[in-house]
């Protein structure tokens, strides 16, 4: 069965692989442009980037309902099981795993992630994932980084890159991210949720397609991509 999956706006995702539905840093209760709510997504296992509210959220009353185990850096999954959550499953970057639905990577990410309640939320990542249908980069939170050409060496089918700028990469380190990841396809992301993220998510793709040899994907909040 091929791997789905389903951007829910900002940097969350639904993965649908191996019978399993693995959640990606999720945001949604709060997120204005997320198109379903916490207490309908399904999980089995929930990824966890960073510390930062509009990726953690929902985790702890996704993972309370579902029993879904939480991978996250060892300080997240700690904070986390304080706060009831029963099974995690603590990583660091460079370190990888192999789970149910595939094999996780703990990336670098540039950023910051300090927990909603002010406790240290550790280093935040991003996740290299082998998946049935190919390898898919989730830079996460990140700004643009040299060590990226290092994650294309694992030979990406796809790419999901934060464009919205301000907080994260902009659109013009995110071309220059595609040409260090070279990706089969690309998909952009953290941009539109509020005014000071807005993007033309568009005229970036045509940037893609001139200037990078990797097919940009643009998606609407709910809307899926196919391995
Ligand atoms: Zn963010």
């Amino acid at each position: 069965m091929a791997t789905e999956l389903t951007w829910l706006g900002h940097g969350t995702w639904s993965i649908r692989t191996e019978g399993y539905d693995v959640l990606l840093d999720p945001f949604l209760d709060d997120n204005p442009a997320a198109p379903v709510k916490a207490d309908q997504v399904a999980a089995d296992f929930i990824l966890v980037s960073h510390g930062h509210a509009d990726h953690i959220a929902d985790a702890v009353k996704v993972a309370r309902r579902t029993k879904a185990r939480v991978i996250a850096n060892f300080e997240i999954c700690q904070w986390l099981e304080a706060k009831g959550v029963a099974k995690t499953h603590a990583m660091n970057i460079g370190g990888a795993n192999d789970f149910p639905f595939g094999r996780v990577k703990l990336t670098p990410a540039v950023h910051t992630s300090m927990l909603p309640d002010g406790a240290n939320g550790g280093n935040p990542c991003g996740f290299l994932l082998s998946l049935d249908g190919g390898n898919v980069y989730f830079a996460c939170d990140t700004g643009l980084f040299l060590d990226m050409q290092l994650i294309a060496r694992a030979r990406l089918e796809l790419a999901v890159l934060p464009i919205g700028d301000n907080f994260t990469m902009g659109p013009d380190d995110a071309i220059e991210a595609v040409k260090l990841l070279d990706p089969r396809r690309v998909v952009p992301v953290h941009l539109g949720t509020w005014p000071l993220i807005e993007q033309d998510a568009d005229a970036w793709a045509d940037r893609v397609n001139a200037e990078t040899s990797a097919e940009p994907i643009v998606l609407e909040p709910g809307e899926k991509v196919v391995l």
